[in-house]
C-alpha cells in the first residue's frame, strides 16, 4: 500500500496503523526483556477490561489478578503467560457466543467475518480498531523485511467465492489484452477498483487454476512486473510450475510471501528457483491475525509479541493472546495449529523467539496402521526421497482418510506430460511407497486439484470423528 493509501485508510476507518508501524520499527530493536515487559503492562490492562466488560469472564476469570499468578520468564521476573486462565478452543467460543463480546463493543467499528468451515462450523469475529491497527502494522513491518517499499506493484493470489463463481464458466477465464479479475469486477466494485489501481496492486483468482487462466496471468504480471507476489501457497507453486513449463520470462518480484499452508522445503525450492527471489513466510489465523513473520534470515517466524502471546502445550498445541482485541478478547485461545517455538536469538536482530516448525492443524493429520499420527510433512519427505514431489508426473497431492489406516492418495499429474498421466510403473512406485504406512492405499489421478472453501488448499482431509494429536 502507499503511504498516502495508508493516511487514508487510518482516516477512513479510524485505526492508528501509522502510528502504530512508527512504534513497531522501534520495539524490533528492543531486547527480549524490554519486549516481555510490553507484553506484561498490555496483559495487564486486557485482563482488567475483560473481566470488567466481557459477561464470559466475569464468571471464569472471576478475581483473578495477573500479579498473582502469571508466568514469569526466570531471567527478568516478568510475566510472558497466564496459567490460571482457562484456555479456551473453537468450541468454547461457540458455545460463550455473545457472552465473548465485550459491553462496549462497538459494532460500527468492528470488521465482522467468518472464518473456517472446513473443520467445523463457522465462528463469528469482531476485529475492532485496536487490533486491526496492531496487525495491519505488523503486517508492513513485514514488507521492510521483505525489502518492500510503499507503493511498489503487488500481485495477490486469492480466492473469493464470487470470483470462483466465475470459473464455472469457461469463457470468462480468457481474460483480455489488459484485464485481470479485479478488473472485471471494477465496473461491480468501484471503490475497491480505484483502491487498488491507486495502491498499485492487482489481485488474481487462486479459485480455480487451468492453463488458459495461468496463461493470463503470467501475461498480465509481464506488464504489471509485481515486486510483490504473495497468496496461499498453493496457487503461488501453481504460477510457478506453470512459469517453469513454458519458460515464461520478465517476471522478477524482489519478493514472494505465501501463508495459510504448510509450506514444505522442496516447494520453498521450487518457488525461489524459478522467481529468482527469496520466499517469506507468515503465520496468523482469523482470531489473532499476523502471529509471526519470517526474517531475512530465513530461519523461521519471528513471533509478533508486541500484539500477541503465543504459547505451546504439551502437544506443541499452539495457544494464542491476542493483546489487542478488547471486543472479542482471545485469551489463552487453542486455534488448532501445532509447532515448535524456538527462543535462540537471531542474526536479523530481532530479540522475539520464532516458529521454527509449523505441523498445521490436528484435522490435517493422518493415522498410520500402526494408530501413530502424522501431517503433510511425513508425506512430503516420503514422495521426496522417491522423487515423485516436483517431479515430471506429480505437482501437488491430496490424502483423503475415512479410515484409520487407510487412505485415498490424488495425485495431481501435469497437464503436459504426454499421456496426460503418470505411467503405471510411477504408480506402482507410488504404491510400494505408501503401502508399508497403510492397510489400504487407493491412487486417483486429477488434472486438477480442487483447493477447498476460500480457496485454502488442504493436503491432507481427515474425515475421523475425532483427530488425534500429531506424532511426528
Ligand atoms: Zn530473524
Amino acid at each position: 500500500m502507499t503511504t498516502t493509501g495508508l493516511i487514508l485508510y487510518d482516516l477512513l476507518k479510524g485505526t492508528h496503523v501509522r502510528r502504530t508501524m512508527r512504534f513497531l520499527e522501534e520495539s524490533q530493536t528492543w531486547t527480549r526483556e524490554a519486549l516481555e515487559k510490553l507484553q506484561e503492562e498490555k496483559l495487564g490492562r486486557l485482563v482488567e477490561r475483560v473481566r470488567e466488560e466481557v459477561p464470559y469472564y466475569r464468571v471464569q476469570g472471576a478475581g483473578y489478578r495477573v500479579q498473582e499468578s502469571g508466568i514469569r520468564n526466570p531471567a527478568s521476573g516478568i510475566i510472558t503467560g497466564i496459567p490460571s486462565f482457562p484456555v479456551i478452543d473453537r468450541q468454547d467460543v461457540m458455545e460463550a457466543g455473545e457472552r465473548l463480546l465485550s459491553d462496549r463493543i462497538n459494532l460500527k467499528k468492528c470488521k465482522i467475518s467468518r472464518t473456517g468451515g472446513t473443520t467445523g462450523p463457522p465462528l463469528r469475529l469482531y476485529r475492532d480498531t485496536e487490533t486491526r491497527s496492531w496487525a495491519l502494522a505488523a503486517y508492513y513491518r513485514f514488507y521492510e523485511w521483505m525489502g518492500i517499499a510503499p507503493g511498489m506493484p503487488e500481485a495477490e493470489l486469492w480466492g473469493t467465492t464470487e470470483i470462483g463463481n466465475l470459473s464455472a464458466e469457461p469463457g470468462n477465464q480468457k481474460l483480455t489484452q489488459n484485464s485481470t479479475l479485479k478488473t472485471q469486477n471494477f465496473i461491480r466494485h468501484p471503490v475497491s477498483g480505484i483502491r487498488d489501481r491507486f495502491n498499485n496492486f492487482r489481485s488474481y483468482n487462486a479459485f480455480s487454476f487451468n492453463e488458459s487462466y495461468l496463461s493470463a496471468i503470467t501475461r498480465d504480471m509481464q506488464r504489471f512486473r509485481p515486486k510483490l507476489i504473495r497468496g496461499y501457497l498453493s496457487a503461488i507453486l501453481l504460477l510457478a510450475d506453470h512459469i517453469k513449463r513454458n519458460n515464461i520470462k520478465g517476471i522478477r518480484p524482489l519478493a514472494v510471501s505465501c501463508t495459510a499452508e504448510t509450506l514444505f522445503p522442496e516447494y520453498r525450492k521450487l518457488i525461489e528457483e524459478v522467481f529468482q527471489a527469496p520466499l517469506f513466510d507468515q503465520y496468523g489465523c482469523g482470531e489473532c491475525n499476523s502471529i509471526a513473520f519470517e526474517c531475512s534470515e530465513h530461519n523461521g517466524m519471528h513471533i509478533t509479541m508486541e500484539h500477541c502471546i503465543l504459547e505451546t502445550d504439551e502437544n506443541n498445541h499452539f495457544i494464542v493472546t491476542n493483546l489487542d482485541n478488547f471486543s472479542q478478547p482471545f485469551i489463552r485461545y487453542r486455534n488448532g495449529d501445532t509447532g515448535i517455538i524456538d527462543h535462540s536469538p537471531c542474526a536479523c536482530g530481532n530479540n522475539s523467539p520464532r516458529i521454527v516448525q509449523l505441523h498445521g492443524r490436528a484435522s490435517e493429520n493422518v493415522i498410520l496402521k500402526d494408530g501413530s499420527s502424522v501431517n503433510g510433512i511425513f508425506f512430503a519427505n516420503l514422495l521426496d526421497q522417491d522423487g515423485f514431489i516436483n517431479s515430471d508426473g506429480m505437482l501437488r497431492f491430496q490424502v483423503v482418510q475415512d479410515r484409520a489406516g487407510e487412505i485415498s492418495f490424488r495425485a495431481e499429474v501435469k497437464p503436459d506430460t504426454g499421456n496426460r498421466g503418470m505411467k503405471d510403473t510411477d504408480i506402482r512406485k507410488l504404491e510400494d511407497c505408501l503401502m508399508p504406512f497403510f492397510n489400504k492405499v487407493e491412487i486417483t489421478q486429477h488434472e486438477f486439484l480442487d483447493p477447498g472453501p476460500g480457496g485454502k488448499f488442504r493436503y491432507i482431509i481427515s474425515k475421523l470423528p475425532c483427530s488425534p494429536q500429531p506424532g511426528i
